[in-house]
């Protein structure tokens, strides 16, 4: 990218949804320290926004006044021109604005002037102006202070005078970095002081303390002693005296209870160090793939590979070679999986072959922890980057290798707030900026990466048989079967048909162990008064509210809207309020009836609140201290338990009745990821699918493991109907409070849009649907109205981008609390 700036003057993106770029006069004093990707402090409007220097010339006309910079935050820019040019795209390509999309490519609590803290320096040699003399006397007193808080002690302290005190010597600036990431971790731990740890010092004690939370806390850790916990950990010592943290520092304050810090012992999954890797022979079509993979790292050629193999036949063993080839050229690489919490496996192989050359990064992550990873993946610290989709934009330079796995992952989809952005199609073009390659795994690729395939845009490669386990056969896939639930009379409330059960009850007995996948929670989507019809809905919300049996509640599962379960009928005053339909709560109740003795973990939105909590759940699995794993679609994920012989679908239609284009495509990937956790090992799997509809053709392809016939017939359909792949589509949204007014704006979008289109050659062939109320019509007490656009992708038609960005641009802001939002390729349209 060519330097156009000119040294006094500077383009700025700033975080905000403004599609321009903005003009500020370069200080002299900062002259030669401000570059392309450097953040900058700059004045707008009334506040102080960071943003970041982008190579690109200042508009021919300007203001006679511009506003200067206020500070220059990095001394290396903190985006390198690469970066700068992929969210340049990704701004033009998603039509957002190119501050939003650096803001997603630098990691969260841009604030940095929290960060940065002022230390003494040398003493002045000269006398110094009153100013800077108070400057060097805060610091002094207060070693270490932040920016922030200095301007605030002296009143508006030019960043200019800081500068030039820094450069003089006279004062330190650091950029703060948290403290290291502690290797081992530490609980907070009670017990009693010394004097206090006798039973007769412990009986006096209870009688002289008059607060009752305060004798509670002791009662409790007594108790706890009793049972042979000495030194409970904090948490459990208040949860089980229901004291508040406040009550107990009191107690330590009056020397009475003691904390101290103990090492939590982490959960296997993460603690054990990785297995040294047992080295493999690859089988035949491994082997060729990767050979086409490697040809194109040696050649540092750009090329995309989709690597179709089904689950199990050893795509992760690909990317790791064709890693290990990159890192041999001395370049680095980028990993994305879905979600990083439920893939712990891939990760282990991963750190199993390149130690700590592997960063992690993942959604659970403090604001610190990822600012100190960004930092050091910024510096080359680590040149392997495995995470979500966030870490197509991690700041590795020299980049050789993207790989995708599950491409076809919707969470690769940004949704909210902008870009909102495919992570996949990001890598495709990350890598062809880097001339490296791009590897797309699954054993369902979308219909947009398969037809690129068949295209020939992206290299196909394809894997159909397991990959042998060590010194056995090949494993085979698992055996599907369909239970037609319209021939099974379930007993009152048992969501689980005879067939099932008994498959159930045999593994049970062979002490091998079964995941049950439901795609809902709660304990059952609608309540209904068998009286009159009434089912309780979200007051803020146009859905049902779903029943959640523990606690006793009925909650949205969009705004989270809780309420009490009504005894009887607000609408007839009847006592027949009955659950319908099938969460994982009432699957978990009816296991636990059938089978009261099997252990049973429950795995899904609800059961993994916390930070660790998919680790826990998952790492007791693996221990082989639960036989059924229940749960949502998290249970689908890249899991390999090798003692997992029995997959059982609970409701295999829930999917399919999604008024969705894609709703087959996704079923039938969501039911071929799950299928694939059985049987991966030496003993064969069996897939058993619960349905109502066992002729539909997601089934019927299922059961042949038949992916590609499925996929040319809805690629034929797609196309009949004008649909992706064949055709690009965006979705506009207006929301806002009032629902006249909502549709009013959207209308009146559509409208500007229509007219701009009228004027562009070859406009007419863009569709323009709508405006119709989404799906869900009204979600958090915002109405919202969609407008959907739909351009054919042949060279006659113009693109879509430009005629939306021009549409946003030429339209009249926005009244409060009403909001416009554009989604390019949207992974549904609800
Ligand atoms: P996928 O990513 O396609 O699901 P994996 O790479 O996870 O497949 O492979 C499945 C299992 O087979 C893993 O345990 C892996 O270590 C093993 N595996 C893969 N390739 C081979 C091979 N060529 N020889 C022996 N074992 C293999
Ligand atoms: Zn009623
Ligand atoms: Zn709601």
């Amino acid at each position: 990218m060519a330097m156009t700036m000119s040294p006094d003057m500077v383009q700025v993106a700033l975080p905000l949804p403004l599609m321009q770029c903005f003009t500020y006069r370069v200080p002299p004093a900062w002259q030669d320290a401000v570059q392309p990707g450097c953040r900058v402090l700059v004045p707008f409007g009334r506040r102080h926004l960071t943003g970041v220097v982008v190579p690109e010339a200042p508009p021919a006309s300007l203001p006679d006044s511009l506003k200067p910079i206020l500070d220059v935050l990095d001394d290396e820019p903190a985006l390198t021109e690469e970066l700068l040019q992929l969210t340049r795209w990704m701004a033009d390509y998603y039509v957002c604005s190119w501050g939003e999309v650096i803001r997603a490519a630098l990691p969260p609590g841009l604030e940095i002037e929290s960060r940065r803290r002022l230390y003494p320096g040398q003493p002045p040699a000269e006398p110094l102006s009153e100013r800077a003399a108070a400057v060097l006397r805060l610091v002094a007193a207060h070693p270490g202070i932040t920016i922030r808080r200095l301007r605030q002690e002296l009143g508006s302290t030019p960043y200019g005078l800081l500068h030039r005190l820094v450069r003089a010597g006279l004062l330190r600036l650091e950029e703060a970095l948290e403290a290291p990431r502690v290797q081992i971790k530490k609980e907070r731990h009670v017990r009693f002081a010394p004097a206090y740890r006798t039973p007769a010092a412990q009986e006096q004690l209870l009688h002289r303390l008059r607060g009752a939370r305060q004798r509670a806390l002791v009662a409790a850790l007594q108790a706890l002693q009793l049972e042979g916990v000495t030194e409970p950990p904090r948490a459990t010592l208040l949860a089980r005296a229901g004291a508040p943290p406040a009550t107990l520092r009191r107690l330590v304050e009056q020397g009475i209870l003691e904390l101290v810090d103990k090492e939590v012992i982490r959960s296997p999954l993460e603690a054990e160090p990785p297995p040294a890797p047992s080295p493999i022979t690859f089988h035949p079509e491994q082997q060729a793939a990767l050979d086409r993979i490697a040809e194109a790292i040696d050649a540092r050629r750009f090329e995309t590979f989709l690597l179709h193999g089904v689950t199990g036949s050893g795509k992760t063993e690909v990317y790791i070679a064709a890693l290990k080839r990159v890192r041999r050229q001395g370049r680095t690489g980028i990993i994305l999986v879905p979600e990083i919490a439920l893939t712990p496996q891939t990760v282990q192989r991963f750190r199993a072959h390149f130690g700590d050359e592997v960063a992690v990064l993942h959604s659970r992550m403090s604001e610190g922890e990822r600012y100190d990873t960004w930092r050091q993946l910024r510096t080359g610290r680590y040149p392997i980057v495995i995470g979500p989709r966030s870490a197509v934009l991690a700041p590795l330079e020299n980049l050789g290798l993207i790989v995708v796995d599950e491409e076809h992952e919707r969470s690769y989809k940004q949704f909210d707030p902008a870009p909102r952005y495919h992570a996949r199609d990001v890598a495709v073009y990350r890598a062809y900026l880097n001339n490296a390659v791009c590897v797309l795994g699954s054993a369902t690729p979308s219909l947009e990466s398969y037809l690129n395939a068949r295209r020939g845009k992206y290299t196909l490669l394809e894997m159909q048989r397991r990959a042998p386990t060590v010194g056995r056969t090949p494993a085979r896939l698992p055996q599907v079967r369909l239970i037609d639930l319209r021939h099974t009379r379930l007993a009152n409330g048992n969501p689980l048909a005879p067939p099932l059960v008994r498959a159930i009850a045999h593994r049970l007995e062979r002490g091998e162990q079964v995941i049950l996948l439901q795609n809902r929670r709660g304990f059952a989507p609608v309540l209904e008064c068998t009286a009159c019809g009434w089912s309780p809905h979200c007051p803020h919300c146009s859905v049902t509210l779903t029943y959640h049996k523990v606690p006793h509640q009925l909650r949205c599962h969009y705004c989270g809207y809780a309420t009490r379960h009504p005894n009887t009928c607000p609408q007839c005053s009847a006592a027949t309020l009955e659950p319908l339909g099938t969460g994982t709560q009432r699957v978990e109740e009816a296991l636990q009836t059938l089978f009261p003795e099997a252990r049973v973990l429950r795995m899904d939105l609800d059961t993994t609140r916390g930070r660790r909590a998919h680790h826990h759940l998952l790492s007791r699995f693996a221990r082989g201290e639960a036989d059924i794993l229940l749960g949502t679609q998290m249970v689908a994920k890249g899991l390999d338990f090798p003692r997992v012989t029995l997959v059982g679908v609970v409701n295999a239609d829930t999917g399919l009745l999604l008024p969705d284009f894609r709703a087959d495509e996704h079923t039938f990937q969501l039911l071929m990821q799950v299928a694939g956790r059985a049987g991966r090992a030496d003993r064969p799997g069996e897939v058993l699918l619960q349905t109502r509809n066992p002729d539909h053709r997601v089934f019927r392809y299922l059961l042949r493991h038949d992916y590609v016939a499925l996929a040319l017939e809805l690629l034929a359909e797609r196309q009949q109907l004008g649909y992706p792949p064949y055709t690009r589509l965006a979705v506009v949204e207006c929301s806002g409070p009032e629902e006249t007014r909502v549709q009013e704006l959207a209308r009146s979008w559509a409208e500007r849009f229509h007219h701009l289109q009228q004027q562009t050659p070859g406009g007419h062939l863009i569709e323009v649907l709508g405006p119709t109320p989404a799906l869900h019509e009204r979600l958090k007490g915002r109405y919202r109205y969609h407008v959907l656009l739909k351009a054919p992708r042949r060279s006659d038609a113009p693109a879509l981008q430009p005629l939306l960005r021009r549409t946003l641009e030429s339209f009249p802001s926005l009244p409060r609390s009403y909001r416009l939002t554009l989604d390019i390729d949207p992974a549904g349209l609800s």
